[in-house]
């Protein structure tokens, strides 16, 4: 994957879910001088914790990873709270690069910012074409604006910052709180229980209808570290496999996997989200080389195995990342 970029790598949330795969796949690949502090070494949403860790870091490569994300459930609940932390600790951040000469600045986006009912499959120049699924429009439209500010500092500065837009990610590590997580630890957690209780049904959200496309977090890191050394432009790369699922099928899948046997219910009254979600992956493939190499059952299967053993380990509640 060409010579290892030289100098200090800055990840903000790099203990987190996607931040310590990055973290770990940047080290793979011959970078040996990595930060990644914590949200209790530096509150990001602070200008002044944001520009005092990139002045005593003074890194040549920063990934901003640091958000505040969560499932559909912890996006209803939360919309205020996701705008704003995702937003100042982004504007922060770009601001901080900017004022140290950071060499290489990369910021995650997500697909959450693509309107709501995006032509298929999601391609790049669409993105501003409507506004996003209201359950996760606040978290999406801050990391859109992102974007803006990405490409404003490009403009003038010369700040070489790029932006991904990962699909929904997964893998081990993941957030498995019921609540506050996504789908797919959602659904092996409740099946794991409902399977060791010899439950008859499992109550799932929605209607099992929508669709999504899921990467698979190793490989989601795998694209960052390749876009970090080989991409520099102003346009937005989307990350993903190209391959969309319903949540119904997602199900099945997962709790033929976890060798639950019972009845899955909808449940309507839980909100559905954005309808459909595939994106077109061929502007990460001509740019940098990067397509995602783990089959979605296969990651199923680390994943599960990974929260098999950590509930042995201990109670859930510490298993999960913090959001
Ligand atoms: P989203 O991609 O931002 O909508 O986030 P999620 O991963 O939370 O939800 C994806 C889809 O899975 C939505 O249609 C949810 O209604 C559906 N879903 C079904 N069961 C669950 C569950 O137990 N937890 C979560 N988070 N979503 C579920």
């Amino acid at each position: 994957m060409g010579e290892p970029y030289p100098g200090r790598w800055l990840v903000t949330g790099g203990r987190g879910f996607l931040g310590a795969a990055v973290v770990a796949c940047a080290r793979a690949s011959g970078v040996t001088d990595i930060v990644a502090p914590g949200r209790d070494e530096a509150d990001l949403t602070r200008q002044v914790e944001a520009e005092a860790l990139l002045a005593r870091t003074r890194p040549e490569t920063v990934v901003h990873l640091a958000a505040r994300v969560g499932g559909i459930e912890a996006n209803r609940r939360n919309p205020g709270l996701f705008f704003y932390a995702n937003a100042t600790m982004g504007i922060h951040v770009v601001e901080a690069c900017r004022q140290q000469g950071v060499r290489k600045l990369v910021v995650v986006g997500t697909t959450c910012a693509y309107p709501r009912l995006t032509p298929l499959p999601f391609r790049e120049d669409d993105l501003w074409n409507g506004y996003p699924e209201a359950t996760n429009a606040p978290y999406g439209v801050a990391k859109r604006a992102l974007l803006t500010m990405v490409r404003a500092y490009r403009e003038q500065y010369g700040l070489d910052g790029i932006y991904l837009l990962p699909a929904n990610l997964y893998g081990p590590r993941d957030n498995f709180d019921l609540e506050s997580g996504h789908v797919i630890p959602g659904l092996i957690r409740r099946f794991m229980e409902a399977r060791d209780a010899a439950q008859p049904a499992v109550r799932l959200w929605g209607t099992g209808q929508p669709t999504r496309e899921f990467l698979y977090v190793g490989d989601c890191a795998d694209a960052v570290v390749r876009a970090a050394r080989l991409y520099s432009g102003a346009d937005p790369v989307n990350i993903g496999t190209g391959r969309e699922i319903r949540i119904a099928d997602l199900a099945a899948l997962i709790a033929g996997l976890v060798g639950y046997g019972g009845e899955l219910r909808w449940d309507p009254a839980r909100p559905d989200g954005q309808p459909r979600r595939r994106l077109d992956v061929t502007r990460a493939s001509h740019l940098f080389g990067f397509s995602a190499t783990t089959p979605l059952e296969a990651g199923l299967r680390e994943t599960i195995a990974w929260y098999a053993a950590a509930r042995k380990a201990g109670p859930p509640e510490q298993q999960a990342r913090g959001a």
